[in-house]
């Protein structure tokens, strides 16, 4: 797997999110990591089959029989489904069209008002979990438009339907699956969500992310709050619920309280671009050194403090200096231009201005072929990029710098269609 965290087996959410992500439609679809179609030489069972299996996998996990057998027991699978998970990693936005279709004037004036209007509930969670309102607000935005996608069925599905599709219909992850579909099955036993209030049921993304801050089922389990005082962790229909589980989410995995989660810098005009290499952290004071500057006035409080420099669109775009808390904002959803997203939408939240560098606009995205193309030319002259997998993650940007390194070329890691045209003409 070429993805920051991925490996990361503690974390359930992962890669799950972008691209169950509601808020971020199309492009959140668009942005996943395609799921590889498992090669079989024996037919799969039956859908029927499958179902009786996961009826009786359920009972003997907590699920009472009958809450098993009348959700799934006339359950016919979703095709939308199927495909949705066929159609992933295929069709990639340049970076900046991502952060762009959520990082809208609308969006920010938007959460500014629900920033004002969950100015108390806010305040109690920050106090709380240490996480700011603006980063909470912002992962809001992003995964459902601040809930304003959740009660529309042409959007969401009910997720058992969806789950169950997804443990008979992929092979590859049909385990992790199969326990997302049990912890749902297990919510509605325990009479958690509020049916009453929620007109399609137990809805939620394609793949099964739930209420405002879009979470799986196991993820609710280990990490939603009842943050209200209902007594019900409520996520569906309680915004403060949803925003405090998030808190909760993003504290139990390391969230520094008071730190951001990093800053635009600008690079000095003769800038060696293999030190954005996004894993070799630096005292802020190292990298003032360098001659990296901070994009905007700010305060730096501590010289000391730790950061990495990444350039996500090569050294011809904005360049970020993350510190630790971008990686806690990775745990949520492993793909760099959903946390960068995230990231930039609640500066934007707090009153700071756009980015002081344009993107490189004229630049299109590679396509899944061109993607993996690139990964097994670079892979055959011996820049090891992981899986050809057709994901440019850490590793085939490493990859990627190691070659452009020796070619005399900026190395910043950066795939566009100029550098696989000129690794196709070498011979
Ligand atoms: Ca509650």
């Amino acid at each position: 797997m070429d993805d920051r965290i991925m490996s990361a087996s503690s974390s359930r959410y992962g890669r799950h999110t972008v691209f169950y992500a509601l808020g971020l439609g199309i492009a959140a679809l668009a942005l996943a990591p395609a799921l590889a179609v498992a090669a079989t030489d024996t037919a799969p069972p039956s859908f029927e089959t499958c179902r009786t299996d996961l009826i009786a996998w359920a009972a003997a996990h907590d699920v009472p029989q009958a809450v098993a057998q009348a959700q799934l027991g006339a359950l016919e699978p979703d095709p939308d489904v199927l495909a949705a998970t066929r159609n992933q990693g295929e069709f990639v936005w340049p970076i900046w069209d991502y952060i762009e279709a959520s990082v809208t004037p609308a969006r920010i004036e938007a959460g500014q008002r629900k920033l004002a209007e969950l100015a108390t509930p806010l305040a109690a969670i920050e106090t709380k979990y240490g996480v700011d309102r603006y980063t909470l607000v912002a992962f809001w935005g992003v995964e459902s438009t601040y809930g304003t996608v959740l009660d529309n069925l042409s959007v969401v599905k009910p997720v058992v339907r969806s789950l169950a599709t997804l443990s008979c219909g992929d092979p590859t992850r049909a385990a992790y699956w199969r326990d997302e579909l049990t912890a749902a099955l297990q919510i509605l036993a325990r009479d958690e969500a509020p049916l009453d209030k929620m007109p399609g049921g137990l809805t939620g993304s394609w793949a099964g992310a739930m209420g405002h801050t879009q979470f799986m089922p196991t993820v609710y389990q280990q990490h939603a709050v009842d943050f209200d005082g209902d007594g019900k962790r409520d996520i569906w229909t309680s915004a403060t619920d949803a925003l405090a589980s998030t808190a909760n989410y993003l504290r139990a995995h390391g969230w520094r309280s008071g730190e951001g989660w990093g800053h635009e810098v600008v690079l000095p005009e003769t800038f060696d671009a293999a030190l954005a290499d996004e894993t070799t952290p630096r005292s802020l004071a190292a990298w003032r050194d360098l001659g990296v500057k901070p994009a905007h006035d700010r305060a730096i409080a501590d010289e000391s403090a730790q950061a990495t420099l990444i350039l996500p669109a090569g050294i011809r775009g904005p360049a970020f200096l993350l510190r630790p808390n971008f990686a806690v904002i990775l745990r949520y959803n492993t793909a760099l231009a959903y946390a960068l997203t995230v990231a930039l939408l609640s500066d934007r939240l707090r009153g700071d201005p756009g980015l002081s560098r344009d993107w490189p606009r004229g630049d299109r995205a590679l396509t899944g072929d061109e993607r993996r193309d690139l990964q097994s030319r670079l892979t055959e002259r011996g820049y090891a990029t992981g899986d050809v997998d057709g994901k440019i993650g850490p590793k085939t940007r490493a990859a990627l710098r190691a070659y452009q390194g020796s070619q005399g070329l900026p190395a910043d890691g950066y795939a566009d269609p100029a550098l696989l045209e000129r690794i196709r003409a070498a011979p």
